[in-house]
């Protein structure tokens, strides 16, 4: 895991975490802009990704979760932001419910948790996970914007964004708000149902110039609770052949693991807790993909 300056807390990812006290703050940036603000903390992150999906309950959430906790466990200074409006569940899957971001003279601090992976997620300004739901669009802007803006990430190497589902106003500000995205990975699960929505992510991207890393095909296949094979439950490789039909690449599957939504639930991250499975080993497959991509840029 990289190293967090304040908590210092070795190897451990649990989700309960550590507060991050003091540190990293930017002398002067009070003064900025928005933008002016937004721009400086942007520019001290490596590499921003992504995570989106053509609709909601597919694991954009899980994927984005797992995903930068095994970056994290590739060494990477991580941090994970979710802005998904449709009930924020980053704070529920790493047990962070109910924990508030401290609030600096520039902005907000992220949340570390053990292990170093910087975590902000509109939940964490909610009074309610739902709240935001019946927001008006202006109120969704000013808080993208704010999330974006004024979050004090300090160094990363990589920021995953979990995104709000769908192509709508919300993603849109999103993508138009983040600077110089690495590209997205679209999440999506086998069904035709859901295929269909990653043509419209993946024209998304490509109106907004963003690069499309890679489609990941979530839910493919069940690992049978007694012997751990992945059982072609339903019907598998859609969202591969969707990747193949819209010419962009295939990041791997991720099976069915009753397992992902116990962890979820405990708020104990899955590939951190059940490293020696096959959904594990899927997640870590993809992130070596993103760690190639990284080197041949
Ligand atoms: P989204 O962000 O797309 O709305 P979530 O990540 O919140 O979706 O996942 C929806 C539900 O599906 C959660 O209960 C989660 O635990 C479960 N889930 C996601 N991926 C898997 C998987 N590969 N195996 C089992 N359950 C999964």
């Amino acid at each position: 895991m990289g190293s967090c300056s304040s908590c210092n807390s070795g190897n451990s990812l649990e989700g309960e975490g550590c507060s991050m006290a003091g540190g990293q703050s930017d002398k002067g940036m009070a003064n900025l802009s928005e933008d002016e603000k937004l721009k400086r903390n942007m520019e001290r992150i490596a590499h921003k990704i992504l995570v989106l999906s053509g609709k909601g309950g597919v694991g954009k959430s899980t994927v984005a979760v797992n995903l930068a906790i095994a970056l994290a466990l590739e060494g990477m200074r991580v941090g994970l932001l979710d802005v998904d409006f449709h009930g924020p569940s980053v704070p529920t899957l790493l047990h962070l419910e109910g924990r508030r971001p401290e609030v600096t003279e520039n902005g907000m601090l992220p949340i570390t948790i053990e292990g170093g992976m910087k975590v902000m997620s509109l939940g964490f300004l909610l009074q309610r996970p739902d709240d935001a739901v019946i927001w008006r669009g202006p109120l969704k802007i000013g808080a993208i914007k704010q999330l974006l803006g004024d979050v004090e990430w300090g160094d990363l190497d990589y920021l995953v964004i979990d995104f709000p589902p769908g192509t709508g106003d919300e993603p849109l500000t999103v993508a138009q708000t983040i600077p110089e995205a690495d590209g997205a990975v679209v999440v999506t699960t086998p069904q035709d149902v859901s295929t269909i929505d990653v043509s419209k992510s993946v024209t998304f991207c490509r109106q907004l110039n963003i690069p499309v890393l890679g489609v990941v095909e979530n839910m493919s296949g069940l690992v049978c609770p007694h012997c751990s094979k992945v059982i072609d439950l339903f019907k598998q490789g859609g969202g591969e052949a969707m990747a193949k039909r819209m010419d962009v690449p295939f990041l791997g599957r991720i099976p069915l693991d009753p397992e992902i939504v116990e962890a979820s639930d405990a708020g104990r991250p899955f590939i951190y807790h059940h490293q020696n499975t096959e959904a594990a080993a899927a997640f870590r497959r993809i992130v070596e993909s993103l760690l190639k991509l990284r080197k041949s840029a």
